[in-house]
């Protein structure tokens, strides 16, 4: 049911993860289906190897976020 909702109405995504200023995960709040920016702007499945991919940019960009710019 909650499936056939999305089918008709588009998924409802939230940010589940940021993972850098441009890269973020999202799910579905109706049928917790994820997704995640991929390298062009799209929205692409988050399969295993985005999953992955996603986790090395993420530990990159806190590196080099964190080495530049102390949040207090
Ligand atoms: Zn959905």
């Amino acid at each position: 049911m909650k499936k056939l909702f999305c089918n008709i109405f588009g998924h409802h995504y939230s940010i589940s993860k940021k993972v850098t200023s441009h890269i973020k995960e999202y799910k579905c709040i109706h049928c917790q289906k994820q997704v995640t920016t991929d390298v062009s702007g799209n929205l692409s499945s988050l399969t295993p190897e985005l999953q992955d991919i996603n986790r090395t940019l993420e530990r990159i960009y806190q590196r080099r976020h964190t080495a530049t710019q102390q949040v207090a």
